[in-house]
């Protein structure tokens, strides 16, 4: 097979799972699990007590570490948050905006999502921006809508240049730990979409270099067919993330052919 223009991308949302130790030792099986010259780039993303150390754990590995959110601001009254600078301190290099769970259980709006966006660039973390509909909204035929709104919203303002970093995730809200995932044509479907947005947006270059993630319950067993699909460059992984054996196949993905 070909291969890809875009480098994949495997990052794994640890949600709020895994103490300090927990988040150490998977790192370490991950390491061990690694190949030399693995196809795909790896992500993961502890939570912020233990992302120092995850950070210190995966030096000299190939294993990036990122932030689940990130404040907009650098440093002051907010009380809870943590800056982009705090976790560019903590050693790691990427953050994941916008996440489904941050929309619907934090009220995040777009706004607060293109202001996070902004900071991430500015103290020099890779923003991992999270798109995708509800399961309502599949239904009323507003998935074109909601994704547009989402990425004209989180990326207001940008240039292509300043974005050139930037990797967008997208993730079906009906499929994100539901074990319901997005067959492998719904998916491409999507981040075609997507990737005409950005073409639109910011020009056919930058759409044809941002690496478009997919997530929803992606798994050892459906990597493979969703991989073999031309517009999906990696996926975002919760749940089989936590387990290193099942996160390792999902990284060691196979080149099949589409099905259709
Ligand atoms: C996620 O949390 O981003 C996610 C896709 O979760 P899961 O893989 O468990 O559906």
């Amino acid at each position: 097979m070909a291969e890809r223009d875009r480098k994949p991308l495997i990052a794994g949302n640890w949600k709020m799972h895994n103490t300090l130790g927990e988040s150490v030792e998977l790192i370490n099986a991950l390491k061990k699990g690694l190949r030399p010259n693995e196809k795909a780039e790896v992500l993961v993303a502890p939570v912020f007590t233990a992302l120092n150390a995850a950070a210190l754990a995966a030096k000299g590995s190939a294993i990036l570490v990122a932030a689940q959110d990130c404040c907009w601001e650098e440093k002051g009254a907010f009380t809870g948050a943590v800056s982009p600078v705090q976790i560019k301190d903590a050693g790691a290099t990427h953050v994941i905006i916008g996440h489904s769970e941050r929309r619907t259980i934090f009220c995040e709006t777009d706004e607060i999502v293109n202001k996070k966006v902004k900071a991430a660039l500015k103290y020099g973390l890779v923003p991992v921006l999270c798109v995708g509909e509800s399961l309502a909204e599949r239904e009323a035929n507003k998935t074109y809508n909601v994704l547009q709104t989402q990425l004209e919203g989180g990326l207001k303002g940008f240039t292509a240049q300043e974005l050139a970093a930037l990797v967008i995730a997208y993730e079906p809200v009906w499929a994100i730990g539901t074990g319901k995932t997005a067959t492998p044509e719904q998916a491409q479907d999507a981040h075609v979409f997507i990737r005409r947005q950005l073409a639109r947006m910011c020009g056919a270059d930058f759409a044809a270099k941002i690496r478009l993630l997919y997530g929803g319950s992606v798994k050892a067993d459906n990597v493979d067919y969703l991989m073999a699909q031309p517009d999906l460059d990696g996926a975002l992984v919760g749940g089989a993330s936590l387990k290193a054996d099942g996160f390792l196949r999902i990284v060691q993905f196979e080149e099949v052919l589409a099905k259709h």
